[in-house]
């Protein structure tokens, strides 16, 4: 298998407790709505006290089939859906992972990165111990299995926190564990990823984002916050706090391409942020540019190209047609396979094209694969000049806490100016969001900008 680097992961995870009898139907929901934050592979594990696991490669359709679903059985559940970017995409990988200890079933989904996990790793094999996937998450069980000695089903909520905490104190995480009729979800002291919380009057669920709630009947949608997590069991939850939030690093990517526009990510709507990016791009670097047309790159592209738009009064146009179906290539761990899925995941709308002075609106560019193959396909289709905008400033560091940026020398933008970027992609202008304007959107210090800047990583590295 072909390795881009050795790194991280970008997923979605769902789970809880359902008053109904049968999670398994609503944690199939949870992670279809859930589907942009990982194509490779889905899974749920679910019962009561022993728990099933259905888990494949694919979307969450194709991966958990509805004939297995409609016999389930059992109020208790978690499901996760995987991008894996170490290389590794053996069926072991796949998630929720589940062991059984001293005869009971854990299982636990991750979504993060534990820069600790390879030192584990190596530390237990050292004295024998066997590994099953080459997946941080079954060193977190295994290391919580270790430390706790004892029946999953007598882990305490202050027991399990105290051993992450312990062991992988700077690594991005939010995890959940599934013990025998409990739910713990658990969010890293920097609060990298999101965690939200949904008290429903279908039960209580626990997600990456609140668009996963939308369908259920939802009283209340809490943000699980840094260094806190939640206890789920049948008398009902309870929102805790296990250390002391510091340096909270908020992932800006979460919001400008990772999380659905619907979702609200770290109190901040995700839409209303693209709109701001978009003007803010164009009232910062374009001031007196003008073209025929702006066009996004569709999805995470399409609210940042509508404030772009409307801060500049260039008509807005769909001229790519995203198909939905295809698989997102930013998340895609192959090279090969995001050049091929370029040309099959977006079709060109001629009429909105041809002749025409165009400006593409991206949320980022990091490999610049994509914007490549789009702005051929753009010319081919008759566009006159083709002008590139990104939303994000430049990406030139690598990532350590949970997503797939390549090594320094693959980014796009790493020592090269503007017009040496625009050469490669072929587009006539490229600029980027100056990195001092994005605290217009992104205020304070509780937020993770390390890979716009120079060597940042270093100094912050676990
Ligand atoms: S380094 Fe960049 S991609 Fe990684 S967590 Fe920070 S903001 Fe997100």
């Amino acid at each position: 298998m072909f390795k881009i680097k050795e790194l991280n992961e970008e997923c979605g995870i769902f789970g809880g407790y359902c008053l109904s009898g049968n999670i398994a139907p609503y944690l199939k929901c949870g992670l279809l709505k859930l589907q942009h934050r990982g194509q490779e592979s889905a899974g749920i594990s679910f019962g009561g006290e022993f728990q099933k696991v259905i888990k494949n490669y694919g979307l969450v359709n194709s991966a958990i089939d509805n004939s297995f679903l409609k016999n389930a059985q059992g109020n208790f559940g978690i499901g996760h859906v995987r991008y894996s970017t170490f290389g590794d995409d053996r069926k072991e990988n796949i998630q929720p992972l589940k062991i059984t200890y001293m005869g009971e079933d854990v299982s636990l989904a991750h979504n993060g990165n534990v820069s600790q996990a390879k030192k584990i790793r190596e530390k237990f094999e050292r004295i024998g111990e066997v590994f099953l996937s080459s997946s941080d998450s079954e060193v977190i069980l295994k290391r919580l299995i270790f430390s706790l000695k004892k029946k999953p089903s007598l882990w305490t909520f202050e027991e399990v926190a105290k051993c992450l905490v312990e062991n992988f104190s700077s690594g991005s995480y939010c995890i959940l564990i599934y013990l025998p009729n409990r739910i713990m979800g658990f969010r890293d002291n920097f609060g990298y990823r999101p965690l939200m919380f949904a008290k429903c009057n279908e039960g209580y669920f626990v997600a990456s984002e609140d668009v996963a709630f939308y369908g259920l009947n939802v009283q209340e949608i809490v943000e699980i916050k840094p260094a806190c997590g939640v206890e789920i069991t049948k008398e009902g939850y309870e929102i805790k706090s296990f250390a002391q939030p510091k340096n909270i690093c908020q992932c800006v990517f979460e919001q400008i391409y990772f999380s659905s526009p619907a979702s609200n990510i770290f109190s901040k709507n995700v839409y209303a942020t693209r709109i701001k990016l978009g003007e803010i791009l164009f009232n910062s670097v374009d001031k007196n540019f003008k073209a025929d047309v702006a066009i996004p790159v569709m999805d995470s592209g399409l609210g940042c190209a509508i404030g772009y738009s409307q801060a500049s009064k260039i008509p807005f146009h769909l001229g790519l047609i995203r198909n939905s179906w295809m698989e997102r290539s930013f998340i895609q761990p192959l090279q090969e396979k995001r050049t091929l899925n370029v040309r099959q995941k977006f079709m060109p709308v001629k009429s909105v094209i041809e002749n025409k002075k165009i400006v593409l609106i991206d949320d980022s560019l990091v490999r610049g694969t994509t914007s490549c193959e789009i702005i051929k396909m753009l010319r081919q289709c008759g566009a006159k000049e083709v002008h590139m905008r990104s939303v994000s400033p430049k990406i030139i560091n690598t990532c350590f806490w949970g997503v797939d940026i390549p090594t320094k020398e693959e980014l796009i933008a790493y020592n090269k100016t503007d017009e040496q970027i625009a050469k490669q992609i072929g587009a006539d202008s490229v600029k980027f969001l100056p990195q001092e304007m994005l605290s217009e959107v992104f205020e304070g210090n509780l937020w993770c900008k390390k890979c716009f800047r120079k060597d940042e990583n270093e100094i912050f590295l676990p």
